[in-house]
Protein backbone atom coordinates (compact mmCIF):
# COMPACT_ATOMS: atom_id res chain seq x y z
CA UNK A 1 0.00 0.00 0.00
CA UNK A 2 1.22 3.61 -0.69
CA UNK A 3 -0.12 6.31 1.38
CA UNK A 4 -0.76 9.22 -0.41
CA UNK A 5 -2.91 12.60 0.82
CA UNK A 6 -6.53 12.46 -0.51
CA UNK A 7 -5.99 16.30 -1.49
CA UNK A 8 -2.81 18.16 -1.47
CA UNK A 9 -1.99 20.62 0.68
CA UNK A 10 -0.34 24.13 -0.26
CA UNK A 11 -0.83 27.29 1.78
CA UNK A 12 -2.78 30.21 0.24
CA UNK A 13 0.64 31.25 -2.32
CA UNK A 14 1.07 27.42 -3.66
CA UNK A 15 3.27 26.60 -0.82
CA UNK A 16 3.19 23.15 0.60
CA UNK A 17 2.29 22.86 3.97
CA UNK A 18 4.81 20.75 6.63
CA UNK A 19 3.90 19.81 9.93
CA UNK A 20 5.48 18.04 12.78
CA UNK A 21 3.83 16.69 16.19
CA UNK A 22 5.02 16.32 19.49
CA UNK A 23 3.87 13.73 21.87
CA UNK A 24 4.85 12.70 25.84
CA UNK A 25 5.39 9.05 26.61
CA UNK A 26 2.66 8.11 29.16
CA UNK A 27 2.86 7.51 32.54
CA UNK A 28 -0.50 5.40 33.01
CA UNK A 29 -2.24 2.64 30.77
CA UNK A 30 -5.18 5.29 30.56
CA UNK A 31 -3.04 8.39 29.57
CA UNK A 32 -1.05 5.23 26.81
CA UNK A 33 -4.82 5.19 25.67
CA UNK A 34 -5.32 8.47 25.36
CA UNK A 35 -1.84 9.07 23.26
CA UNK A 36 -2.68 6.32 20.76
CA UNK A 37 -6.39 7.61 20.13
CA UNK A 38 -4.76 10.28 18.94
CA UNK A 39 -1.42 9.27 16.60
CA UNK A 40 -3.69 7.61 15.38
CA UNK A 41 -6.38 10.22 14.85
CA UNK A 42 -3.44 12.43 13.26
CA UNK A 43 -1.47 10.05 11.53
CA UNK A 44 -3.15 10.36 8.35
CA UNK A 45 -2.34 13.92 8.17
CA UNK A 46 1.22 12.53 7.04
CA UNK A 47 3.28 14.80 9.47
CA UNK A 48 7.18 14.87 8.48
CA UNK A 49 7.61 13.18 11.67
CA UNK A 50 6.25 12.58 15.45
CA UNK A 51 8.43 13.52 18.20
CA UNK A 52 8.39 11.99 21.91
CA UNK A 53 9.59 14.34 24.94
CA UNK A 54 12.26 12.76 27.24
CA UNK A 55 11.26 13.37 30.69
CA UNK A 56 13.03 16.00 33.13
CA UNK A 57 16.15 14.38 34.55
CA UNK A 58 15.80 11.26 32.06
CA UNK A 59 12.91 10.19 33.78
CA UNK A 60 10.97 8.89 30.97
CA UNK A 61 14.03 7.09 29.18
CA UNK A 62 12.17 3.98 29.33
CA UNK A 63 8.87 5.03 28.02
CA UNK A 64 9.96 7.66 25.87
CA UNK A 65 11.95 4.63 24.08
CA UNK A 66 9.00 2.05 23.91
CA UNK A 67 6.64 4.79 22.42
CA UNK A 68 9.18 5.67 19.35
CA UNK A 69 9.30 1.87 19.45
CA UNK A 70 5.99 1.42 19.12
CA UNK A 71 5.44 4.18 16.61
CA UNK A 72 7.91 2.52 14.17
CA UNK A 73 6.57 -0.61 14.78
CA UNK A 74 3.26 0.13 14.35
CA UNK A 75 2.72 3.12 12.13
CA UNK A 76 3.98 4.16 9.21
CA UNK A 77 5.23 7.88 10.63
CA UNK A 78 8.65 8.81 11.39
CA UNK A 79 9.48 9.50 14.82
CA UNK A 80 11.80 11.91 16.54
CA UNK A 81 13.35 10.74 19.87
CA UNK A 82 13.95 13.80 21.95
CA UNK A 83 17.11 13.71 24.20
CA UNK A 84 18.77 15.37 27.13
CA UNK A 85 22.02 15.98 28.75
CA UNK A 86 20.87 15.85 32.29
CA UNK A 87 21.74 13.39 34.95
CA UNK A 88 24.03 11.34 32.48
CA UNK A 89 27.46 10.48 31.39
CA UNK A 90 28.63 10.71 27.98
CA UNK A 91 28.79 6.88 27.62
CA UNK A 92 25.43 6.35 29.10
CA UNK A 93 24.11 9.07 26.00
CA UNK A 94 25.78 7.33 23.71
CA UNK A 95 24.08 3.90 24.42
CA UNK A 96 20.95 5.62 24.60
CA UNK A 97 22.06 6.69 21.10
CA UNK A 98 23.54 3.76 19.52
CA UNK A 99 19.93 1.58 20.55
CA UNK A 100 17.99 4.67 18.79
CA UNK A 101 20.04 3.56 15.77
CA UNK A 102 20.19 0.17 15.90
CA UNK A 103 15.92 0.13 15.97
CA UNK A 104 15.67 2.45 12.61
CA UNK A 105 15.55 5.93 14.64
CA UNK A 106 16.95 8.80 12.16
CA UNK A 107 16.27 11.54 13.90
CA UNK A 108 16.92 13.13 17.67
CA UNK A 109 15.85 16.31 19.18
CA UNK A 110 18.93 17.25 20.97
CA UNK A 111 18.31 19.48 24.45
CA UNK A 112 20.35 20.56 26.95
CA UNK A 113 17.05 20.04 29.52
CA UNK A 114 16.07 21.38 32.57
CA UNK A 115 18.53 21.44 36.07
CA UNK A 116 17.41 18.93 38.34
CA UNK A 117 16.05 21.32 40.97
CA UNK A 118 13.53 22.67 38.01
CA UNK A 119 13.37 25.34 36.37
CA UNK A 120 14.59 28.52 37.95
CA UNK A 121 17.40 26.86 39.67
CA UNK A 122 21.16 26.90 37.93
CA UNK A 123 22.40 24.15 35.48
CA UNK A 124 25.15 22.32 35.70
CA UNK A 125 26.28 19.71 33.53
CA UNK A 126 26.62 15.91 35.21
CA UNK A 127 30.02 15.50 35.53
CA UNK A 128 31.34 13.45 32.80
CA UNK A 129 28.30 13.96 30.85
CA UNK A 130 27.40 16.48 27.78
CA UNK A 131 27.94 20.18 29.03
CA UNK A 132 25.02 21.28 27.00
CA UNK A 133 22.98 21.19 23.65
CA UNK A 134 25.87 22.13 21.14
CA UNK A 135 28.14 19.65 22.92
CA UNK A 136 25.58 16.70 22.56
CA UNK A 137 24.84 17.44 18.97
CA UNK A 138 28.11 17.10 18.48
CA UNK A 139 28.32 14.04 20.32
CA UNK A 140 25.63 12.58 18.19
CA UNK A 141 26.87 13.90 15.04
CA UNK A 142 29.57 11.50 15.79
CA UNK A 143 27.64 8.33 16.51
CA UNK A 144 25.94 8.27 13.38
CA UNK A 145 24.02 10.10 10.17
CA UNK A 146 21.23 11.47 12.47
CA UNK A 147 19.12 14.14 11.72
CA UNK A 148 18.91 16.57 14.43
CA UNK A 149 17.11 19.14 15.62
CA UNK A 150 17.30 21.81 18.65
CA UNK A 151 15.51 24.32 20.44
CA UNK A 152 15.01 28.11 19.84
CA UNK A 153 13.59 30.84 21.63
CA UNK A 154 11.98 33.78 20.49
CA UNK A 155 11.48 35.42 23.90
CA UNK A 156 14.64 34.09 24.97
CA UNK A 157 15.52 31.40 27.65
CA UNK A 158 15.48 32.10 30.84
CA UNK A 159 18.90 30.95 31.70
CA UNK A 160 20.29 33.07 28.90
CA UNK A 161 21.20 36.65 29.95
CA UNK A 162 20.41 38.26 26.53
CA UNK A 163 18.61 37.39 23.33
CA UNK A 164 22.20 37.56 21.42
CA UNK A 165 23.55 35.13 24.43
CA UNK A 166 20.70 32.79 23.28
CA UNK A 167 21.10 33.20 19.25
CA UNK A 168 25.36 32.40 20.12
CA UNK A 169 24.05 29.36 21.48
CA UNK A 170 21.67 28.18 18.32
CA UNK A 171 24.37 29.21 16.44
CA UNK A 172 26.95 26.82 18.13
CA UNK A 173 24.48 23.94 18.06
CA UNK A 174 24.03 24.37 14.31
CA UNK A 175 27.83 24.93 14.05
CA UNK A 176 27.89 20.99 15.36
CA UNK A 177 25.56 19.56 13.15
CA UNK A 178 21.91 20.74 13.76
CA UNK A 179 19.43 20.79 10.64
CA UNK A 180 16.17 22.39 12.20
CA UNK A 181 15.14 24.34 15.52
CA UNK A 182 11.52 24.50 16.75
CA UNK A 183 10.97 26.82 18.61
CA UNK A 184 9.30 27.19 22.34
CA UNK A 185 5.75 28.42 22.38
CA UNK A 186 4.70 32.07 21.28
CA UNK A 187 1.41 33.82 20.95
CA UNK A 188 2.23 36.91 19.60
CA UNK A 189 3.63 36.40 16.01
CA UNK A 190 5.63 39.20 15.74
CA UNK A 191 8.10 38.10 18.43
CA UNK A 192 8.36 34.63 16.20
CA UNK A 193 9.33 37.18 13.00
CA UNK A 194 11.56 39.76 15.12
CA UNK A 195 14.14 36.83 16.30
CA UNK A 196 13.78 35.24 12.98
CA UNK A 197 15.37 38.22 11.61
CA UNK A 198 17.54 38.74 14.29
CA UNK A 199 18.65 34.50 13.60
CA UNK A 200 18.97 35.30 10.03
CA UNK A 201 21.23 38.49 10.86
CA UNK A 202 23.67 36.07 12.45
CA UNK A 203 23.79 33.94 9.58
CA UNK A 204 21.74 30.78 11.13
CA UNK A 205 19.92 29.62 8.10
CA UNK A 206 18.29 25.93 9.19
CA UNK A 207 13.99 25.92 9.42
CA UNK A 208 12.93 28.11 12.95
CA UNK A 209 9.83 25.93 12.94
CA UNK A 210 7.51 27.88 14.98
CA UNK A 211 6.12 25.61 17.91
CA UNK A 212 2.30 26.42 18.33
CA UNK A 213 0.38 25.37 21.62
CA UNK A 214 -3.32 24.90 21.07
CA UNK A 215 -4.39 26.20 24.88
CA UNK A 216 -6.17 22.78 25.90
CA UNK A 217 -5.94 24.48 28.94
CA UNK A 218 -5.46 28.08 29.96
CA UNK A 219 -4.59 27.72 33.70
CA UNK A 220 -2.40 25.28 33.15
CA UNK A 221 -0.71 27.06 30.07
CA UNK A 222 0.24 30.38 31.88
CA UNK A 223 2.31 28.26 34.63
CA UNK A 224 3.88 26.55 31.86
CA UNK A 225 4.57 30.06 30.20
CA UNK A 226 6.05 31.56 33.77
CA UNK A 227 8.49 28.27 33.76
CA UNK A 228 9.56 28.53 30.24
CA UNK A 229 9.78 32.23 29.61
CA UNK A 230 6.90 32.50 27.46
CA UNK A 231 4.66 35.56 27.64
CA UNK A 232 0.63 35.68 27.75
CA UNK A 233 -0.73 38.61 26.73
CA UNK A 234 -3.52 39.93 28.03
CA UNK A 235 -5.57 39.73 24.97
CA UNK A 236 -5.05 35.96 25.03
CA UNK A 237 -6.50 36.30 29.58
CA UNK A 238 -9.23 38.02 28.41
CA UNK A 239 -10.59 35.43 25.64
CA UNK A 240 -10.16 32.51 28.33
CA UNK A 241 -11.52 34.81 31.20
CA UNK A 242 -15.04 33.63 33.03
CA UNK A 243 -14.82 30.47 31.03
CA UNK A 244 -13.44 27.84 33.65
CA UNK A 245 -16.54 26.32 34.52
CA UNK A 246 -17.19 25.58 30.13
CA UNK A 247 -14.68 23.34 28.57
CA UNK A 248 -17.28 23.43 25.60
CA UNK A 249 -16.52 27.36 24.75
CA UNK A 250 -13.11 27.15 25.76
CA UNK A 251 -12.32 24.90 23.42
CA UNK A 252 -13.83 26.57 20.64
CA UNK A 253 -12.11 29.67 21.85
CA UNK A 254 -8.70 27.42 21.83
CA UNK A 255 -9.70 26.69 18.20
CA UNK A 256 -10.07 29.90 17.06
CA UNK A 257 -7.12 31.46 18.59
CA UNK A 258 -4.62 29.19 17.19
CA UNK A 259 -6.60 29.21 14.12
CA UNK A 260 -6.45 32.73 14.14
CA UNK A 261 -2.27 32.39 14.84
CA UNK A 262 -1.33 29.76 12.20
CA UNK A 263 -3.03 31.40 9.58
CA UNK A 264 -1.30 34.64 10.36
CA UNK A 265 1.63 32.98 10.13
CA UNK A 266 0.76 31.71 7.05
CA UNK A 267 -0.11 34.59 5.56
CA UNK A 268 3.57 36.03 6.55
CA UNK A 269 5.22 33.05 4.93
CA UNK A 270 5.13 30.15 7.23
CA UNK A 271 5.14 26.74 6.11
CA UNK A 272 6.28 24.58 8.58
CA UNK A 273 4.61 24.15 12.14
CA UNK A 274 5.70 22.15 14.98
CA UNK A 275 2.41 21.19 17.13
CA UNK A 276 2.78 20.82 20.86
CA UNK A 277 -0.20 18.27 20.70
CA UNK A 278 -0.21 17.28 24.49
CA UNK A 279 -1.48 14.24 23.40
CA UNK A 280 -4.47 15.16 22.44
CA UNK A 281 -5.62 15.27 18.82
CA UNK A 282 -8.85 17.21 18.37
CA UNK A 283 -7.53 21.04 17.97
CA UNK A 284 -4.32 20.11 16.56
CA UNK A 285 -6.34 17.90 13.82
CA UNK A 286 -8.90 21.40 13.42
CA UNK A 287 -5.97 23.88 13.12
CA UNK A 288 -4.43 21.32 10.38
CA UNK A 289 -7.61 20.76 8.27
CA UNK A 290 -7.71 24.70 8.02
CA UNK A 291 -4.09 24.33 6.65
CA UNK A 292 -5.23 22.71 4.28
CA UNK A 293 -3.80 19.60 5.59
CA UNK A 294 -6.68 16.23 4.53
CA UNK A 295 -6.19 13.00 5.56
CA UNK A 296 -4.03 10.09 3.29
CA UNK A 297 -5.83 7.44 1.81
CA UNK A 298 -4.32 4.22 1.06
CA UNK A 299 -4.03 3.03 -2.28
CA UNK A 300 -2.91 -0.47 -3.89
CA UNK A 301 0.83 -0.50 -4.69
C1 LIG B 1 11.07 22.18 20.96
C2 LIG B 1 11.44 21.92 22.41
C3 LIG B 1 11.43 20.61 22.87
C4 LIG B 1 11.80 20.33 24.23
N1 LIG B 1 11.78 19.02 24.64
C5 LIG B 1 12.16 18.72 25.91
C6 LIG B 1 12.22 17.36 26.36
O1 LIG B 1 11.87 16.43 25.63
N2 LIG B 1 12.64 17.13 27.63
C7 LIG B 1 13.03 18.14 28.47
O2 LIG B 1 13.42 17.86 29.61
N3 LIG B 1 12.98 19.44 28.07
C8 LIG B 1 12.57 19.75 26.81
N4 LIG B 1 12.54 21.07 26.40
C9 LIG B 1 12.90 22.14 27.36
C10 LIG B 1 14.42 22.34 27.46
O3 LIG B 1 15.04 21.17 27.92
C11 LIG B 1 14.66 23.46 28.46
O4 LIG B 1 14.23 24.68 27.96
C12 LIG B 1 16.09 23.56 28.95
O5 LIG B 1 16.14 24.46 30.05
C13 LIG B 1 17.08 24.09 27.93
O6 LIG B 1 17.46 23.11 27.05
P1 LIG B 1 17.84 23.58 25.53
O7 LIG B 1 18.48 22.47 24.81
O8 LIG B 1 16.65 24.17 24.94
O9 LIG B 1 18.90 24.69 25.91
P2 LIG B 1 20.09 25.41 25.15
O10 LIG B 1 19.67 25.80 23.80
O11 LIG B 1 21.30 24.59 25.29
O12 LIG B 1 20.24 26.65 26.08
C14 LIG B 1 19.22 27.62 26.18
C15 LIG B 1 19.81 28.93 26.61
O13 LIG B 1 20.29 28.86 27.94
C16 LIG B 1 21.62 29.33 27.99
N5 LIG B 1 22.37 28.52 28.92
C17 LIG B 1 22.50 27.18 28.85
N6 LIG B 1 23.23 26.75 29.90
C18 LIG B 1 23.54 27.85 30.63
C19 LIG B 1 24.26 28.05 31.82
N7 LIG B 1 24.79 27.03 32.49
N8 LIG B 1 24.38 29.32 32.27
C20 LIG B 1 23.83 30.35 31.62
N9 LIG B 1 23.13 30.21 30.49
C21 LIG B 1 23.00 28.99 29.99
C22 LIG B 1 22.16 29.12 26.63
O14 LIG B 1 23.19 30.03 26.33
C23 LIG B 1 20.98 29.36 25.77
O15 LIG B 1 20.89 30.72 25.52
C24 LIG B 1 12.16 21.39 25.09
C25 LIG B 1 12.15 22.72 24.61
C26 LIG B 1 11.79 22.99 23.30
C27 LIG B 1 11.77 24.41 22.82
Amino acid sequence: MNVVPRRSRFARGGQRIDVSFEFFPPATAEMEGILWESIKRLAPLTPSFVSVTYGAGGSTRERTHNTVKRILAETALTPAAHLTCVAATRAEIDAIVRQYGEAGVRHIVALRGDSIGGPGTRYAPHPGGYANAADLVGGIRKLGDFEISVSAYPEKHPDSPTVEADIDMLKAKVDAGATRAMTQFFFENDLYFRYLDRVRARGIDIPIVPGILPVQNFKATTGFAARCGASVPSWLAERFHGLDADPATRKLIAAAVAAEQVIDLVDRGVTQFHFYTMNRADLVYAICHLLGLRPAVEQAA
